[in-house]
């Protein structure tokens, strides 16, 4: 174990202009204390990955870095999306770093926990997760489909750790680990508890975002959750199996019924019944089509291994402070 490791902190952002000058001041504080108190090497730094943005934020990004020595920077070409943007600057920083903090542009999350995530590293875990223990600045709406998202996630036997987003520490032999998957639908937060090494917990409040409005829009929040459960389980596949046997089934005792008052000479008036079953059997069919094709959209995704993101630009050097460091 390192007794000063170098610490680099990755922000991933989007359009988030309003919200970075109020970042880039908190996180500069958290590293200069940390350094301070030996906690974190000297060279330690935050590199804020531009995911694509549309506004000003790479401009401040590269203002920071002229102005401020802990301040890097990634611009990706166009936007990745959340989770690649933040996979491209995990897998940037472990390459100088010894451990990596990742955590949102929006100040949502308490930057004061990341001296518990150092102090948990030092004790020698190598993933420490941040777990939100009151989320009542979180809409009702954020916090009731989040809590549903959970629970289905873990009674179809995926490891998820409840209410932890991307808000965590990582060692560098835990990213040289999750480098190796190679996943194009990447669900980071699933992605990380099967790496195994030793891990632990800190509990934080989660505050109302700084400022700004949330880039995870209902739409994207719901393919985000979507992703996450058919990437990590195939019981929805399983289940419309089930349900295809069990009508299958049924429509053996319905046959059979319908045989027998044939031959018991009743009256077939089952139009409606006819038409019903028609329906409902078109629907399960087509339900079922659609599960499937959602995964095999999956799999042609993943054969054909494009890259997650482009970089375009690179912020990483800090002559002054590289220097200093004996
Ligand atoms: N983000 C990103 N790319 C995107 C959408 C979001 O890099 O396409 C970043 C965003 O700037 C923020 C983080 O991901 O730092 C989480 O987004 P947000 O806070 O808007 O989500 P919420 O907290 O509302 O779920
Ligand atoms: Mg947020």
């Amino acid at each position: 174990m390192v007794s000063k490791p170098i610490l680099t902190i990755v922000v991933p952002c989007y359009n988030e202009e309003e919200v970075l000058p109020e970042t880039v001041f908190r996180l500069s504080d958290v590293l200069e204390s940390l350094i301070a108190d030996e906690l974190v090497a000297p060279n330690s730094t935050v590199l804020f990955v531009d995911d694509g943005s549309k506004d000003a934020t790479w401009s401040l990004i590269e203002q920071f870095h002229d102005a401020n020595p802990f301040v890097t920077g990634l611009k990706l070409a166009k936007n990745a999306g959340h989770q690649s943007a933040l996979l491209a600057g995990l897998l940037k920083a472990k390459s100088y770093s010894d451990c990596v903090v990742s955590i949102d542009a929006d100040l949502q999350d308490d930057t004061a926990v990341i001296r518990e995530f150092l102090v948990k590293f030092h004790e020698g875990f190598d993933i420490v997760y941040g777990i939100r223990q009151d989320r009542s600045a979180d809409t009702f709406f954020k916090r009731a489909t989040a809590q549903g998202f959970y629970k289905l996630m873990t009674s179809l036997g995926v490891k998820i750790h409840y209410n932890h987003a991307d808000f965590r520490l990582m060692s560098k032999r835990t990213l040289d680990n999750l480098e190796k998957f190679q996943e194009v639908n990447l669900f980071l937060r699933g992605l990380v508890p099967l790496l195994g090494f030793p891990s632990t917990q800190v509990y934080y409040d989660r505050k109302e975002r700084f400022a700004g409005e949330s880039k995870y829009p209902l739409r994207k929040m719901l393919a985000f959750a979507f992703d996450g459960i058919t990437s990590f389980s195939v019981t929805p596949i399983r289940f419309v199996t089930v349900m295809g046997f069990l009508l299958f089934a049924l429509s053996v005792v319905a046959a059979l019924y319908a045989i027998l008052g044939k031959l018991l000479g009743a009256n077939v008036t089952g139009w409606t019944s006819l038409v019903l079953s028609v329906w409902f059997i078109g629907g399960v069919q087509l339900l079922a089509l659609g599960l499937i094709g959602e995964y095999i959209g999956k799999i042609y995704k993943e054969v054909k291994q494009r890259p997650l993101f482009v970089i375009e630009k690179e912020l990483t050097e800090h002559a002054e402070i590289l220097e200093s460091v004996p």
